[in-house]
Parts: C-alpha cells; sequence; structure tokens
C-alpha cells in the first residue's frame, strides 16, 4: 500500500503550531499541533475529548458554521484535525482556531452534548483539562502568519 501523505511529515522537527495538511477540492485540511510529537507526554483523552465537544460548538456557532467540515482529534493524542471549506481563508482558519481555543480556556459551565443520549463516552470529559490545554495552546496562534501554515521539510 501507498504511505499517505501524513507520514511524509518529518515529526522529529514539528513544532506546536497550525499546519495546512492537505486540499482536497474545496476542502482544506489543518493539522493542529498542540504537542511535540515523542518528546512530549500526550493530551489525556479526558481532555481531547471535552476540547473535541467545545471546539466543534464553538466553530458551528459562528459565522463559519456551515463550512466547517469536520473537528477531530488526532489518535497520537498530540492534536487534531480541523476540515473547512475553502472559503474560510487560511488567516480565517487560523483566527477561528485562535478564538475558539481561546473560548475554551475562558470556559464555564455545562460541557455541551455530555449526556448518554448524546455522547458515546459521557464519562471521560475534563474541563479542567481542556481549559488548561487550550490556555497553553492559544498564545501559539497569536500572531501566527499564512506562512507559517507550511509545514518544514
Ligand atoms: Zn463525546
Amino acid at each position: 500500500m501507498k504511505r499517505i501523505a501524513s507520514f511524509e511529515v518529518n515529526h522529529n522537527i514539528l513544532e506546536k503550531g497550525m499546519y495546512t495538511s492537505r486540499i482536497d477540492g474545496d476542502a482544506v485540511t489543518y493539522d493542529i499541533r498542540m504537542r511535540r510529537p515523542n518528546k512530549e507526554d500526550v493530551i489525556s483523552n479526558a481532555a481531547i475529548h471535552t476540547i473535541e465537544h467545545l471546539f466543534a460548538t464553538f466553530v458551528r456557532n459562528s459565522e463559519f458554521s456551515d463550512k466547517i467540515i469536520y473537528f477531530g482529534p488526532m489518535g497520537c493524542r498530540t492534536g487534531f484535525y480541523f476540515i473547512v471549506r475553502d472559503s474560510v481563508t487560511p488567516d480565517k482558519a487560523i483566527k477561528l482556531t485562535y478564538d475558539a481555543f481561546k473560548f475554551i480556556s475562558q470556559y464555564e459551565g455545562d460541557i455541551p452534548g455530555v449526556s448518554e443520549i448524546e455522547c458515546g463516552n459521557f464519562r471521560e470529559h475534563s474541563l479542567e483539562g481542556a481549559k488548561l490545554e487550550a490556555k497553553n495552546f492559544y498564545p501559539v496562534l497569536e500572531n501566527y502568519t499564512v506562512e507559517m501554515l507550511k509545514y518544514k521539510q
């Protein structure tokens, strides 16, 4: 089988940030890298799960709601995939991601979608964990430029 594009990324030199992973027609996939792979502890599953709920809720309530295709965690637990229509330009995608993580870092109240009927693992959540992760990450995207979306070779 062919080696898929995401395995072509050199994980040894990867820094925290947001990167363009691939473009398929009008669908743009961004990699949101919150950990330096294999150098730092991965994100707890409970925190990842809560980030997933809060990020998805935020972006689907934003002005870009109908242009959001997908947001979900990487299996290695070092970050997330975020897929949007290309009408969300790269600068807007950065700003939206920054705003979403800032929102999560300050979130108070019930986690959206956390009930047995709405969620596949409703017991495994950590709002405190999600807030801490978001607080540590959103400053990475402050002053982030479109040029920085490109993976280093
Ligand atoms: Zn869930």
